[in-house]
């Protein structure tokens, strides 16, 4: 009966802990979006490992509770009608909130070649869009908090162009752009309006003054919101949110050897993980459990934050939320040493800074043992 392979396991058992030892483990990660998922999390994921979401026929329970955590995130962003799904990542859902965009303004407006409009500030992952998708990407500039300023993107729509898109939660410096004011000029251009919250749409609703960026406004058609972020859910778990139904029509091809007939998604086989994973957190921790998880993460910022001040490190603007940069034209060395250290943060270009991303597992533990090791990197440079 046995073909042999279970005498073989602690062999593959080796030689699957030395590479996975070679990993940095996460308890030394302050540049991540990602996170050690929720028990709660892996619970789900164990449950629904080999589930294939790209074959909803036959996954029909999966489906479902792909439909209950859509729910629960529309009622979270403010909308009963939202339609989506759970996809790769923040970039698949990118792609796909300027996809239905683009065929909804060609059949709308007749639009062939479409331009969009976004901040300075946009994840690279628009890089990849307007590649793929060929529409040609416009950047607007920033005012001096780094929010994309409005003005600039109005003058840079034109007729052709099919949507602006705004962040709410920038990768960088965690700034909110001016989502009410690009969703009033979106609303008298006529055009789309797809708000980035890849990061910031599991944060922003559970601060004690959440800034609107959502459904609310009714220039708003997609959001993008990742539950393998601060969602604490297992990877892949990445999140597309449209206004309505509409925009997954807008998306579906024909699919002829599957149990259903069209299909809106950009992979074929995907996993109900991600689904799983992310509502077994939310559904369990409800929203006050993850006002409190935020709330951590948010004093845990700040704390890191003063013991920066006090090494004379400033924020490049004042926190908003559990990502914060700091300026020093020694970003790269400390960088770098840091790493030689088996410390992992992150640096950006402009300006030059280090980078932080206070995520769950950085412990107010995690930030003092940091801050020994970067106090001696900084005296050492
Ligand atoms: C992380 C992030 C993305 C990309 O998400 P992936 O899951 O890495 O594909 C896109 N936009 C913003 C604002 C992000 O923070």
């Amino acid at each position: 009966m046995s073909s042999g392979w279970e005498e073989r396991l602690s062999e593959l058992e080796e030689i699957l802990k030395t590479y996975r030892e070679k990993d940095i483990p996460y308890s030394r990660v302050l540049s991540s979006m990602c996170t050690s998922p929720h028990p709660l999390a892996l619970k789900a994921l164990n449950m629904f490992i080999e589930t294939n979401l790209g074959d909803p026929g036959i996954f029909q329970g999966t489906r479902e509770l792909e439909g209950r955590l859509m729910q629960m995130l529309g009622e979270l962003l403010h909308n009963k009608s939202v339609a989506g799904y759970i996809c790769s990542g923040g970039t698949e859902a990118n792609i796909q909130g300027v996809r239905a965009a683009r065929n909804i303004m060609r059949r709308k407006k007749g639009i062939s070649e479409p331009n969009i409009v976004i901040p300075e500030s946009a994840h690279f992952s628009f890089e990849k869009i307007g590649d793929i998708l060929g529409v040609e990407i416009r950047r607007a500039r920033l005012d001096e908090d780094y929010r994309v300023d409005t003005a600039h993107v109005e003058s840079l729509v034109d007729s052709n162009t099919i949507s602006v898109v705004g962040i709410a939660g920038t990768t960088e410096l965690g700034q909110i752009d001016p989502i009410v004011e690009l969703s009033r000029l979106v609303e008298e251009k006529d055009i789309e309006l797809h708000v980035d919250a890849a990061f910031g749409g599991l944060v922003i609703p559970f601060m004690d003054e959440p800034y609107p960026f959502d459904f609310q406004l009714d220039g708003v058609s997609s959001i993008t919101i990742d539950p393998h972020k601060m969602g604490m859910a297992t990877i892949p778990s990445g999140g597309i949110l449209f206004r309505d139904e509409s925009y997954l029509h807008a998306l579906e091809v024909e699919t002829p050897y599957l149990t259903t007939k069209t299909q809106f998604t950009l992979t074929g086989t995907r996993p109900g993980t991600g689904v799983a994973s992310a509502f077994a957190v939310l559904h369990t921790l409800g929203f006050e459990g993850m006002k409190e998880i935020v709330e951590k993460c948010l004093e845990n910022t700040n704390l890191l934050v003063d013991e920066m001040r006090n090494l004379g490190f400033e924020p490049v603007i004042e926190p908003i939320m559990n990502v914060v940069s700091f300026e020093t034209d020694k970003a790269e060395r400390i960088k770098d040493e840091l790493m030689k250290r088996k410390w992992v943060i992150s640096t950006i270009r402009r300006p030059r800074a280090i980078r932080f991303v206070i995520m769950p597992h950085v412990t107010e533990e995690v930030i003092v043992n940091f801050l020994a090791e970067f106090r001696r990197v900084i005296s050492s440079l």
